[in-house]
């Protein structure tokens, strides 16, 4: 197989570093060399017949980047409270996931960790994506949520819709029944189980409320680790969230109501949390900035969220990307917009933003030691970008200028310049028969 040998970039290495004037190989599903332009190739040998070279100054490459939370299936149809889609038939839900798991990887993100799916379309999606009967990231699925009967998500939809029979929820009560529906769910193919532990964040609950038992909590993890799968929670209020880590949870979902106290404890667990501010901060936008009582809570925790966040990122929380798009008022489709708002609403460092998007989105993968960095020996998932993002990380807001995305060496989108030397082409995406 030829080479896919690239010049002459600045890399942003996915670790919080940059290298200037690089080249880069990819040989077969992985980047086999990394170094200073010519290095590169004499290396390994040094150039070959049919190598693939493109001169990329003045574009970047990175590696591809991980969505943490996302929900495939969810589509709003603008009737407030009713969202996420789940009014439509099963058949209608997955083929929105088929389609926003493409425009996903499209979009840069060659990994997804889902926060939940109805129906065990998760399972089918990863299994879809693996055999390429269609275009998508690398799929952690996750399972219909698991909570106790009248909590938040439960009473978004109305009795006589019956989700909760066989959709997107699977009611439980007592530790015994979440041993089960995890059990259940882990035989349907979901390797992450999604909790709702508090209500609050996006949903018609308080955030106050704890929606589960100490006990019923303990069991739903302890029964998730023992087949091997991990756990995340919504979780949005601070003693929640110092109960699930001491639990041993596995991914806290948007931590509203964290303090230092909570950042001290999730550096010492590396407990992984996706603060997921995009949503509440379109939605309030969307109802009008406040002044609604529910609007009001919202505005309290997006800047509660705002103003402890640099501290938990400059502590070394392993913070991720990864947001409810396909709620109310916030379409799938413009999944990079979250790097610009956590740089320029929030005031983290992009450099730093960039790391969450890539090795620690990697690390919550279950795939740090083959994704997110640019390394050599790791797997080719890396993105071209016509720009700097380092500088101006809204470029990945910019279809065009998304040169490139590679999964395992293979070109999803090829807009990379033409080499004048050679014809040959890097290994392209076709789907299998
Ligand atoms: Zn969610």
């Amino acid at each position: 197989m030829s080479r896919l040998v690239l010049t002459g970039a600045r890399v942003v290495v996915g670790d919080g570093t940059v290298r200037d004037a690089t080249t880069v190989v990819v040989d077969g599903e992985r980047i086999a060399a990394v170094g200073p332009d010519a290095d590169g190739t004499t290396s390994i040998g040094g150039p070959r017949p049919d190598d693939r070279a493109v001169a990329l100054a003045g574009r970047t490459i990175m590696p591809g980047m991980v969505n943490c939370h996302f929900h495939a299936t969810y589509h709003n149809l603008g009737a407030a409270p009713a969202p996420f889609g789940l009014e439509e038939p099963m058949a209608m839900q997955v083929v929105r996931a088929v389609r926003n798991l493409e425009r996903l990887l499209l979009a840069g993100f060659t990994g997804a960790v889902s926060a939940g799916a109805p129906f065990a379309i998760d399972a089918s999606m990863k299994a879809a994506i693996d055999r390429r009967l269609i275009r998508g990231p690398r799929l952690v699925p996750c399972s219909r949520d698991i909570s106790t009967t009248g909590h938040a998500g439960d009473t978004s939809f109305p009795a006589h819709w019956e989700v909760g029979a066989l959709g997107a929820i699977r009611r439980s009560d007592g530790p015994d029944e979440f041993r089960r529906s995890v059990r259940l769910e882990v035989k349907e193919g979901a390797e992450m189980i999604k909790l709702f532990v508090t209500g609050g964040h996006g949903t018609v609950g308080p955030r106050e409320r704890t929606e589960l038992t100490a006990d019923e909590l303990a069991a739903a993890i302890e029964a998730a680790h023992q087949r091997g799968v991990r756990v995340r929670g919504h979780i949005a209020n601070k003693e929640a969230l110092l109960l699930a880590l001491e639990f041993g949870i596995d991914i806290v979902d948007h931590g509203d109501g964290m303090d230092h106290e909570c950042i001290e404890r999730l550096v010492a667990t590396g407990t992984p949390v996706v603060p997921s501010m995009l949503f509440p901060a379109r939605f309030l936008a969307s109802m009008g900035g406040g002044g609604l009582g529910f609007t009001d809570d919202m505005r309290h925790d997006i800047d509660a969220m705002a103003a402890i966040l640099p501290a938990a990122n400059a502590a070394g929380v392993r913070l991720v990307l990864g947001d409810d798009y396909g709620a109310v008022n916030f379409p799938h489709g413009p999944y990079a917009d979250e790097l610009a708002y956590y740089v320029e609403e929030v005031g983290i460092p992009a450099l730093d933003v960039l790391t969450w998007a890539t090795r620690n989105g990697a690390e919550v993968l279950g795939r740090g030691d083959e994704l997110g960095t640019v390394t050599v020996g790791k797997l080719a998932d890396l993105l071209v970008v016509d720009g700097d993002p380092v500088a101006d990380v809204n470029v990945l807001r910019d279809a065009d200028a998304l040169l490139a995305v590679l999964q395992g060496g293979r070109l999803v989108t090829d807009r990379l310049p033409p080499d004048p030397t050679t014809s040959t082409r890097g290994a392209t995406w076709t789907p299998s028969t």
